[in-house]
C-alpha cells in the first residue's frame, strides 16, 4: 500500500492518480515506487562527463564526502567517473537522500 503524497490517502499500488484528490503520484513515486530527487537529470549527466573528475555531480545531488574522494583520487582515475556516468545514463543514480535522478 502506498500513499498519496498530496493529500495522504491511500491509495492502491499500481494506481497513477490519486482517486481522492486527482493528483498524479509520478511526482514523487516512479513506477517502481522508488522516491524521485528533484534534481535535475541533464545537469547531473552533464557535469558528470565535463567536470567528473573533481566530483561535481557528486557535489550537485548533494554528495559531499565521496564528492571530496572523487578530487582526491581525480575520479578513480577516471574509472568511478565512467561508472557513475553509465549509472546516471541508465537513470538509477540517486542524490543524497537515496532519491533517484530521472531523466525528465
Ligand atoms: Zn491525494
Amino acid at each position: 500500500m502506498k500513499y498519496c503524497s498530496h493529500c495522504g490517502a491511500e491509495v492502491a499500488e499500481d494506481a497513477a492518480f490519486c482517486p481522492k484528490c486527482g493528483s498524479s503520484l509520478y511526482d514523487t513515486y516512479g513506477e517502481n515506487n522508488v522516491a524521485v530527487s528533484d534534481k535535475d537529470w541533464l545537469a547531473t549527466i552533464l557535469l558528470c562527463w565535463f567536470l567528473g573528475v573533481f566530483g561535481i555531480h557528486r557535489f550537485y545531488v548533494g554528495k559531499i564526502g565521496s564528492a571530496i574522494a572523487m578530487i582526491f583520487t581525480l575520479g578513480g582515475l577516471g574509472i568511478w567517473v565512467l561508472v557513475d556516468f553509465i549509472i546516471i545514463l541508465c537513470g538509477d543514480f540517486k542524490d543524497k537522500d537515496g532519491k533517484v535522478i530521472k531523466r525528465s
